[in-house]
């Protein structure tokens, strides 16, 4: 994510803030976030990913538009609050074109009045979420570069850095606001910020992804608090600053959020599909009626079904689906008319994560889980995932303190 400078200075200390890259839906937590605001508007599309405008981007740029805070101009401040967020949503796609590339969907952009958020899916390998983190200030790098040959050669001479963020002309304000798009988000190494991702993957390669995303919390957090403190006064008058201390708010609550997200993610990151799986379980023959199934659900405290013919699995009866075909169906139909044939299978061993952690939080139906030779040796269901999710935190947390 990539954080905005705000327009409120009478100073010339730098506002940018950057706020969180992904928000991967996982877990219980938010099965039901949709990562759709009904607040925002679709702009443009790039690569197969929306970029949309929260409503409260317009409620922004109108404030800017008013301000007579500047020697732009309306026109001109206008111009340059559009071209920072363009270079915003640039910062966002830097990050979102290297995680496709890498192999990580991306859902879509959204861009707010305080910066932009990307929406990745999945949970990146630590050398995978270095090289995600470091390409949105990357882009506002490259961007200042070029800007800053523009004004070179334009004899511009007052887009130095001492000068006012928000005096001058729109190319030189975009200079300054990209370089502090850059420095900023890649030197604060505070989690959630993009700085703190790189620390978060470069401590996470050594230590492992863990221990590493609960230091990087900690220090993001520690990091809000001097935020805070500094734009309270407390280190002197002349600092303060009450937009500093939204900032450290934000990043605050923000890391607490991350640490909770990423611990449920990190405890399954590096375990495979059998370490979840139930082995123990009980199969339909596409023979079997629905009374059959029937006395099956009420034997056993199964709930989903694999239906089999041979060794061969045709589909999968869930609970859903049998109770829903019992309010209109005879008790003697046939389970292949009412089983899901959409399965999802998987190897015992595959990366648990691809399989639980899906964009609407933990997948529902379940995932079966077969051998070399196609023969079924085990279901992950949604229950069990929960349970081992829990069991894996809980100990997690236990090796943590010990250590
Ligand atoms: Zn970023």
């Amino acid at each position: 994510m990539s954080m905005l400078p705000s327009p409120e200075g009478n100073n010339d200390r730098n506002k940018t803030v950057e706020e969180r890259t992904k928000r991967r839906s996982q877990g219980s937590k938010n099965a039901s976030d949709s990562t759709q605001s009904p607040w925002s508007l679709r702009v443009a599309t790039v690569s197969g990913i929306p970029i949309r405008l929260h409503f409260t981007f317009f409620l922004v740029v109108i404030w800017f538009a008013l301000a007579d805070i500047n020697q732009m101009g309306h026109v001109g401040m206008l111009l340059a609050i559009l071209g920072l967020f363009f270079c915003v949503a640039l910062h966002e796609l830097g990050h979102s074109l290297v995680a496709q590339r890498l192999g990580y969907p991306v859902q879509d952009i959204t861009l707010y009045p305080i910066g932009g958020v990307a929406s990745i899916e999945g949970s990146p390998r630590p050398r995978h979420e270095l090289l995600i983190a470091v390409a949105g200030p990357a882009v506002n790098f490259v961007i200042a570069v070029i800007l800053n040959f523009v004004l070179q050669m334009t004899g511009d001479g007052r887009h130095n850095l001492n000068v006012h963020l928000l005096q001058g002309e729109p190319l030189a304000f975009l200079y300054r606001a990209n370089v502090m798009l850059a420095a900023f988000n890649l030197l604060v190494p505070a989690f959630p910020m993009d700085g703190g991702r790189v620390l978060r993957a470069t401590l996470g390669i050594f230590i492992g992804k863990y221990r590493a995303t609960r230091i990087a919390a900690g220090i993001g957090q520690v990091i809000a608090g001097l935020m805070g403190l500094i734009g309270l006064g407390v280190f002197g008058a002349q600092y303060q600053n009450f937009g500093l201390v939204i900032i450290g708010i934000f990043v605050f609550f923000a890391a607490a959020q991350e640490r909770e997200i990423e611990t449920t993610e990190a405890v399954i990151s590096d375990q495979k599909v059998e370490a979840a799986m139930v082995r123990d379980f009980h199969t339909l023959s596409v023979g079997d009626t629905l009374r059959r199934a029937t006395e099956q659900l009420l034997a056993t405290n199964q709930q989903d079904f694999p239906v089999i013919l041979g060794e061969e699995v045709q589909g999968v009866l869930t609970r859903h689906s049998l109770l829903r075909a019992l309010a209109t169906e005879d008790d003697s139909a046939y389970v292949t008319g009412v089983m899901e044939r959409n399965v999802v299978f998987a190897r015992p061993e595959d990366p648990l994560d691809e399989y639980l952690l899906r964009a609407d939080g933990v997948r529902r139906a379940p995932v079966l889980v077969t051998d070399a030779s196609g023969k079924l040796i085990g279901m992950v269901t949604s229950e069990n995932a929960m349970e081992f999710l829990m069991i894996r935190q809980i100990s997690e947390s236990r090796n943590a303190t010990r250590k």
